[in-house]
């Protein structure tokens, strides 16, 4: 049997199956540029020998609907004529869950409605999102469908740490809040260092680092999210490949009275032509690096101001919670880039975190450990995989409304 994780965007679906049982991944793919004469489909699967296989194939494909019974079609020819798989529940990555989603659901019209009510707060994912639940309900009627949110694991967060310093009245009428995002990685690393470290979830506190092109830290106390960088919506917190992160909220008016571009524009180079990108014109890290190494002053930059921001929220993090075992780096930069996690962590000493730079810049898979031996607090770094912590969750929640049931 098999666990189906669907993440549907505007203009692609990125989709992967798990085996129920050891919740291990037996095929994936990402079919993208949707709505174009070129959409590309790649789609890898696991052969009995072990091995991936893939086969990538280009066509106009219109749109969502479209799209999946093409996945359904290129899957189907990569089984080569045998049976396929029982499904046992689909998990569909939700981006936006409000204050309405703390755990994930079984998906029926009363919260297909509560995803749509919350349009408004994302209203470039949810639409998306709700695409693919629709064409799989379609496809697979009988089979349980299950929202995972991106928020819900930050709806621990007391009202200290998710209200703004507005008047209070906007949080009432228009739900104007912090809600964070990135919350199954954030959990997924959480799950992973509890087990890493032998020690349960709910006795460690922890400041998780996403660090990939979207950025976000988390502070955890005793397995929960009790605050977190992103906000309202993901441009709030660390820089990003393209969104700026923290910023004066004054830049906006005086951006947008100076140059006489409208809020909508603004809101376009926040999110589009900022961080990274906006600092040094490219928001691929490696680059940045390799530019950095060869005396590229902006590159530079760009990596510092990455990097101190980081370190900022470990600092605030750390008063947040405390005390704190470890700090687990994850994510694109936080897997892969030693220089990123050396410079975040320069001059945290004081703070018990200090980095061991052979170890930290050693090459090697799964879940390492990267402080000295007289850091007081683990330096963790954590693949992460949303997508299996997606398919967990869908599990766990089929299982105990079906216990439920029993
Ligand atoms: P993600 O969004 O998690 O896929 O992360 C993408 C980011 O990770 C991009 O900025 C990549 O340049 C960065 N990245 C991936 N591999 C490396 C690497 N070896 N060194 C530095 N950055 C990397």
């Amino acid at each position: 049997m098999r666990v189906i994780v669907v993440n549907s965007g505007s203009s692609s679906i990125k989709y992967e199956t798990f085996d129920l049982k050891s919740l291990t991944a037996a095929s994936k793919g990402l079919l993208e540029r949707i709505g174009t004469e070129d959409s590309r489909l790649r789609h890898q699967w696991l052969t009995p020998a072990g091995r991936w296989e893939e086969i990538v194939e280009t066509r106009p494909v219109v749109g969502h609907r479209e799209g999946f019974s093409f996945i359904l079609e290129v899957s189907g020819r990569s089984r080569s004529g045998s049976e396929p798989p029982e499904i046992f529940g689909v998990g569909h990555r939700v981006v936006h869950g409000g204050e309405k989603f703390s755990e994930p659901v079984i998906i029926d019209n009363a919260v297909l409605r509560a995803i749509e009510e919350l349009i408004p707060l994302a209203p470039l994912h949810n639409p998306a999102n709700l695409m693919g639940i629709n064409v799989m309900r379609d496809l697979l009627p009988r089979v349980p469908q299950v929202a995972v949110f991106d928020t819900a694991f930050h709806q621990t967060m007391p009202p200290r740490a998710y209200h703004y310093a507005l008047p209070y009245d906007f949080y009432r009428t228009y739900g104007v809040r912090r809600y964070g995002f990135h919350g199954s990685s954030h959990r997924y690393v959480a799950r992973e260092a509890a087990r890493h470290l032998g020690v349960p979830q709910d006795k460690l506190n922890l400041i998780t680092l996403h660090l990939g092109n979207g950025a976000s830290a988390t502070a955890i106390k005793q397995g929960k999210s009790i605050d977190t960088s992103m906000g309202l919506t993901p441009l709030e917190g660390l820089i990003m490949g393209t969104r700026c992160g923290d910023l004066d909220p004054a830049v906006h008016f005086y951006l947008a009275r100076k140059t006489g571009r409208a809020v909508e524009e603004v809101e376009g180079i926040l999110n589009k032509e900022s961080g990274l990108r906006g600092i040094c014109g490219s928001n691929d890290m490696r680059e940045i690096q390799e530019r950095a190494q060869k005396g590229d002053a902006r590159a530079e930059l760009a990596v510092e101001m990455f990097c101190y921001r980081v370190k900022k929220y470990i600092g605030s993090y750390y008063a947040a919670l405390g005390t704190i075992d470890a700090v687990v780096f994850t994510g694109g930069i936080g897997e892969n880039s030693a220089l990123v996690r050396t410079r975040t962590c320069k001059g945290l000493s004081g703070l018990g975190i200090t980095v061991d730079e052979s170890r930290n810049s050693a090459a090697a898979g799964g879940i390492r450990e990267i402080q000295t031996g007289e850091s007081r607090i683990r330096i963790l770094v954590i693949p992460t995989d949303e997508e299996r912590e997606i398919a967990q969750q869908t599990v766990e929640i089929i299982e105990r409304v079906k216990g439920r049931a029993r």
